[in-house]
């Protein structure tokens, strides 16, 4: 039997415990950045590894903090680390860390917002593949802050929708933490009691792989929530064909009325005098039955359903930009004036 290959290893010279760090440096957690600093080795390492083989990899790490994930990262030999932090009390200890590996791994340290930084500027051009090749040697990895996690995940499944950014270089894949709850709706399949708009949109683009929890009592300070680890390899192509936009308005319309027959969700995609008729017009071409409810309807389904939306705004331009919330919004300013 040929033996198992031995995963490759950087040996980091001595350092400083991330405990040890956060009492030199001083670095008390800020509820505001939703610093929560995972402590234990062997959980930071299930993480690095539930990325698969990183070695040569381009990595980018999302909010590193102290530095935890980055030393696990670094030990797999990646070819290049960019650390995307916005706390600056963070930089001296990944400086640390960077230069423990100087001459062996470029490491690019950023004191920066994740929702504001073009990350593929720092990602080398030869790293790029075609998009229907294996995914690139590149990987985005990060205990994410709860803060911002679901907001990125949206952003970044709308720059995998238009290949841009990281995914300019191909199917990049992401390793990422998110609050126990968000990454079981991410995951959650048709009839599961969580499943909900992000479960589609997630799906849509994605192959979406529950991993793992860690339980809150693994960080430092302990947050509220246990934690889910998933990774997120994007489709080579869609189950919804249809640009971005329209395809969460429909899904975020069809969710917004979770208990009831998806039909309801539904009309609120039409104005009111054509909305019954509308909807029922778009549930026909599309074949779903009106009494279904919005988590009894797979992606396919879905895709028929957008696909009927997108004829009837290609029929009746009008009803295009209409928006039940902001309608909503507006008569409850009205009413408010009154
Ligand atoms: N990676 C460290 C660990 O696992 O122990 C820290 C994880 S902590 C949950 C989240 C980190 O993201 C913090 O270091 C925080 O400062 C940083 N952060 C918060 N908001 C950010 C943002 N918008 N952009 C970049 N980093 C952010």
């Amino acid at each position: 039997m040929a033996a198992a290959k031995k995963a490759f290893q950087i040996r980091l010279p001595p350092l400083p415990s991330i405990k040890d760090v956060i009492k030199l440096y001083k670095l008390r957690a800020l509820r505001e950045l939703s610093q929560n600093f995972l402590m234990e080795p062997r959980l930071i390492d299930k993480i690095v590894n539930a990325a698969g083989n990183i070695e040569n990899h381009v990595v980018c790490e999302v909010g590193p903090g102290p530095g935890g994930i980055t030393r696990s990262i670094i030990q797999r030999g990646p070819r290049k680390v960019i650390l995307i932090e916005k706390d600056r009390r963070f930089t001296p200890s990944l400086e640390l860390i960077a230069d423990a590996c100087k001459n062996k791994v470029d490491v690019d340290i950023i004191t920066g917002d994740i929702l504001k930084t073009n990350i593929a500027q720092y990602i080398p051009e030869d790293a790029k593949t075609d998009w229907l090749d294996s995914p690139p040697p590149i990987n985005l990895i990060g205990n994410l802050p709860f803060s911002v996690s679901t907001i990125l995940i949206i952003r970044w499944l709308e720059m995998i929708s238009k290949q841009e950014g990281p995914w300019a270089f191909g199917r990049t894949r992401m390793t990422l933490t998110f609050q126990k709850e968000v990454a079981e709706r991410m995951a959650a399949r048709i009839l599961h009691d969580q499943r909900c708009r992000l479960s589609v949109m997630c799906q849509n683009w994605c192959n979406v792989n529950y991993k793992f929890d860690i339980s809150g009592a693994a960080f430092l300070p302990k947050p509220d929530v246990d934690v889910g680890v998933v990774t997120l390899t994007p489709l080579k192509h869609p189950i919804i064909k249809l640009p971005f936009k329209l395809v969460e308005k429909v899904v975020r319309q069809i969710f917004s009325m979770r208990q009831k027959y998806s039909i309801r969700g539904a009309q609120t995609l039409f104005p009111e005098d054509v909305r019954e008729e509308m909807a029922l017009r778009m549930y026909k071409m599309a074949e779903i039955d009106p009494v279904t409810r919005p988590f009894q309807i797979a992606n396919m389904e879905f895709a028929r359903i957008c696909h009927a939306y997108n004829e009837i705004i290609k029929k009746y331009p009008e009803f295009e930009h209409y928006d039940y919330r902001a309608q909503k919004v507006g008569k409850k300013v009205v009413v408010q004036e009154v």
